[in-house]
C-alpha cells in the first residue's frame, strides 16, 4: 500500500514543496507546512479501523493513533506489514490515544445548558503522559527518527515537555525543553525531569521560550517538536477520527477545543478537510475554539475586537498585516498573556493561520472564558468522575457560553475535548476549600 506524501507550504503566494524526509519542519521562508497525501484512502478503511479495536497482538492496532495509520502514512510504509510498522512507527507500546473516546457527562451537560444526550466529552488526559500531546508526539518523533535526528527540542507550558520527554526516553534520544521559569504546573515539570529531559529555564513567558527553542533548532541543535511541526498535526488528527468513529462517522454539529498555540484546532481542521475531500463525511462539524480571557489573541483577531477588522483565512490570503499590527501593539503596551490556565497562556499562537483555515472550512467560532469559568468547568468534570486540568475546563465553560449566547442551539450535538489531566494538585484543593466557588465542597473538621 505505497502512497506518495510530501510537504507543501501554506504561506500565501508561496506554495513551496519539500520531500517528506527533510529534517526541517518549516518552509525555508518561515511559513507553516502541510503534509499532503497524493492518494485518496478509501472509506472502506472505516471497517479496518473498527476491526483493529480487537488488536490481535499488534501494538499498532492497539494505539489510538496508529490504528488510523493509513490516514497519516507519511512514512509511506506498507501499513499491513507489522515488521515495517515496527521499524518505522514510534509508539509507547500502543498506549497513545488508546483510552480516549467520547463519554457522556450529565452534570457537565446540565452546567452547560444542553440535554445530557447531546453532549460528549473526550478526555485526552488519559494518554500515557496525561495530555492530548501524545497523539502528535508519537508522529513527530516518528518523523524525527525517520530523518535520523538524535535530539528533539521544544518550548513548553508543561504538557509538550512531558510528552516529548516520555517518547524521547522510550526511544533513547535526547530531549531539550525550554520552559518559562516559574510558570509551569509542578506535576508537568516533575514529569520532564523524571523522563530525563534537559530543562532550559527561560526568564520570560512561553512565547519567549519558543523563540529560544526555535533559535536552538535553527543552529542545528535539534529537531523542533512544537505544534508548528506538521507531523504533530498529523497525529493529532486522530483525536477527531476517534470522535467521529464513535459517532459512526456522522459528524456532531460542534467540536470544541481550548486554544493555546492552536495545534489542536489545526489538526481537527485538517482532518475534516481531508475527510470531506476523500468523501468520507458529507459535512463538517463546526469547530469552536475557546481562549482564556487573559490570553485571547485569536478570539480578538477573529472577532474583530481589536478595531482592526475581523481576521479571516480568506481562502488562503489572510491579512497578515493585521496580526503584525496586533503584536506590535502588544509590544508597545507591554501586554503579556495572563491566566492561571498556564497550558493556554500563549500570546502568539504559532498555528494562527492553520487555526483560521480550520474555522473557515468548518464554519467555526472563537470565544473567551474567564479563569473563574474555567475552574468551574474543570470542577464539574470532576463531579462526573473525570479528571481534567484548568485549561480543559475552558471547553466546558466555552460550551456553556456559546449555548447561552444561542450560537450552539439546544438541539445540536457537541463533542468537547478535555485536553489534559489535572497536574496542579493543589488547584482543586484550593477551589474546594473556598465556599464561594460554585461547586465547592469545603472540608469539615
Ligand atoms: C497544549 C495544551 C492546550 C493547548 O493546545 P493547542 O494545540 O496549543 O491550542 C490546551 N490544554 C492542554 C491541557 C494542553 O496541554
Amino acid at each position: 500500500m505505497q502512497e506518495g506524501a510530501y510537504l507543501r507550504c501554506i504561506g500565501h503566494g508561496c506554495g513551496l514543496e519539500y520531500p517528506v524526509g527533510r529534517a526541517g519542519v518549516r518552509c525555508e521562508r518561515g511559513h507553516l507546512l502541510d503534509v499532503v497525501y497524493a492518494r485518496r484512502p478509501p472509506p472502506s478503511l472505516k471497517e479496518v479501523f473498527y476491526s483493529r479495536r480487537n488488536p490481535g497482538g499488534s501494538i499498532f492496532n492497539e494505539s489510538g493513533v496508529w490504528r488510523f495509520r493509513e490516514l497519516l502514512n507519511f512514512c509511506q510504509i506498507d501499513t499491513a506489514d507489522d515488521a515495517q510498522c515496527s521499524a518505522s512507527l514510534v509508539s509507547l507500546d500502543g498506549a497513545e490515544g488508546r483510552q480516549s473516546k467520547p463519554y457522556r457527562m450529565s452534570r457537565a451537560a446540565e452546567f452547560a445548558g444542553v440535554p445530557a444526550g447531546s453532549l460528549w466529552l473526550q478526555p485526552e488526559g488519559y494518554n500515557p503522559s496525561g495530555s492530548f500531546k501524545d497523539n502528535g508526539m508519537a508522529t513527530a518523533v516518528t518523523h524525527a527518527r525517520m530523518s535520523g535526528v538524535r535530539r528533539i527540542v521544544c518550548a513548553s507550558t508543561g504538557n509538550t515537555s512531558a510528552s516529548a520527554g516520555m517518547f524521547a526516553a522510550n526511544e533513547g534520544i535526547e530531549c531539550g525543553v525550554y520552559i518559562p521559569a516559574g510558570q509551569i504546573a509542578p506535576g508537568k515539570l516533575s514529569q520532564a525531569y523524571q523522563f530525563g529531559a534537559q530543562i532550559i529555564e527561560v526568564d520570560g513567558n512561553f512565547d519567549d521560550a519558543l523563540s529560544r527553542s526555535l533559535a536552538d533548532a535553527a543552529d542545528g541543535g535539534g529537531y523542533t517538536v512544537n505544534s508548528l511541526n506538521p507531523f504533530r498535526i498529523e497525529g493529532q488528527k486522530t483525536i477527531t477520527y476517534r470522535a467521529l468513529e464513535y459517532m459512526g462517522w456522522d459528524p456532531p454539529d460542534w467540536m470544541v477545543f481550548p486554544g493555546g498555540a492552536l495545534g489542536n484546532i489545526s489538526s481537527c481542521g485538517k482532518a475534516i478537510m481531508e475527510l470531506l475531500e476523500w468523501g468520507w463525511i458529507k459535512r463538517a462539524p463546526r469547530i469552536a475554539v475557546i481562549n482564556a480571557e487573559g490570553a485571547s489573541t485569536f478570539a480578538d483577531l477573529y472577532n474583530g475586537g481589536t478595531g482592526l477588522g475581523r481576521l479571516r483565512w480568506n481562502g488562503g490570503s489572510p491579512d497578515t498585516g493585521m496580526i503584525d499590527e496586533y503584536y506590535s501593539r502588544l509590544d508597545r503596551e507591554g501586554g503579556r498573556p495572563a491566566t492561571r490556565a498556564t497550558a493556554i497562556q500563549i500570546g502568539r499562537p504559532a498555528n494562527m493561520l492553520k487555526g483560521l483555515r480550520a474555522l473557515e472550512i468548518s464554519g467555526g467560532v472563537a470565544t473567551t472564558v474567564t479563569d473563574e469559568e474555567m475552574l468551574d468547568g474543570m470542577s464539574i468534570a470532576g463531579l462526573n468522575g473525570f479528571d481534567c486540568e484548568m485549561a480543559s475546563g475552558a471547553t466546558i465553560a466555552g460550551i456553556k457560553r456559546l449555548v447561552s449566547e444561542g450560537v450552539i442551539a439546544r438541539d445540536e450535538t457537541v463533542v468537547g475535548i478535555l485536553t489534559g489531566r489535572q497536574k496542579d494538585a493543589m488547584l482543586p484543593v484550593e477551589y474546594h476549600r473556598d465556599p464561594a466557588n460554585r461547586f465547592a465542597r469545603p472540608p469539615r473538621t
